[in-house]
């Protein structure tokens, strides 16, 4: 018996203005699963995460969130049926402290059900807990990240969506965030994860989508993808 679907992402078209950039994009992400979106700069990735969320709301197409129809609503009624996104660039609160960015996340849903609190985020990155009273502003790149990936948990999200999570970081602040994804997926936490790094992605992540010209070109397991060399040399590259 498999797990059910959190997120079903069907025939979408979506863009700006006049300009479409997602053509029939969809994918599947079932419960307790880590998924990735795969493919080179401006294939539409990161469309494909906005129109997820209702920033860039779909003209085409359907988008069920545990079996609600929700492309048609506003981002804050997807937030609160328990999407969390970690946003390329982390958008963490500049003059609030590590912990009252924390707690001003959790606030948005709660309502919610699940193990995450301050606590449990402390276990998580210790340096959030060593660095509680900074400001936002005052923390590194990599303290940024886990700031912005605990605030997300906050949520006890459904779906944690990771946008570029490792981007801008340092080789070693980077096998931490890993570490962490690894550790919340043995956690059941339900994932969709976008990086560029295609290796650390094939060993964390059960399922890959590959996409290229806002279209998905392929579909699989991270064992499939290995042994498919031409959509690795083509749409993965490096
Ligand atoms: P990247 O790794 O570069 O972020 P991506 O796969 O996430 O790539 P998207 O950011 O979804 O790709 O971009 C897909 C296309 O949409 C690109 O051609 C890009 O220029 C265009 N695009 C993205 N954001 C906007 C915007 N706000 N207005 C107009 N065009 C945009």
């Amino acid at each position: 018996s498999q797990a059910r679907e959190v997120l079903r992402v069907d025939a979408i078209d979506a863009g700006y203005g006049q300009s479409q950039v997602l053509f029939g994009m969809h994918l599947a992400i079932r419960e307790g699963e880590t998924a990735t979106l795969l493919g080179r700069n401006g294939a539409g990735k990161t469309t494909t995460v906005r129109a997820i969320l209702g920033l860039t709301p779909p003209h085409k197409g359907s988008i069920h969130f545990n079996g609600r129809r929700v492309d048609a609503w506003p981002t804050d009624r997807i937030a609160r049926l328990g999407v969390a996104l970690v946003p390329e660039g982390r958008q963490i609160f500049p003059n609030l402290s590590v912990t009252e960015n924390l707690v001003a996340f959790a606030a948005n849903r709660r309502g919610a059900k699940g193990p995450w609190n301050l606590e449990r985020v402390h276990a998580l990155f210790p340096r959030l807990k060593e660095r509680a009273r900074n400001m936002g502003n005052q923390l590194s790149g990599g303290e940024q990240q886990m700031l912005a990936i605990g605030r997300a948990l906050m949520t006890n999200p459904a779906l944690l969506i990771l946008d570029e999570v490792t981007e801008g970081l340092s080789p070693l602040i980077r096998e931490e965030i890993w570490t962490c994804l690894r550790q919340l997926r043995a956690e059941g936490q339900t994932a969709l994860v976008i990086d560029k790094y295609v290796e650390r992605l094939l060993s964390l992540a059960d399922h890959h989508t590959v996409v290229e010209k806002g279209r998905v070109v392929w579909a699989g397991s991270s064992a499939q993808l290995r042994e498919a060399p031409d959509i690795w040399r083509f749409y993965v590259g490096v």
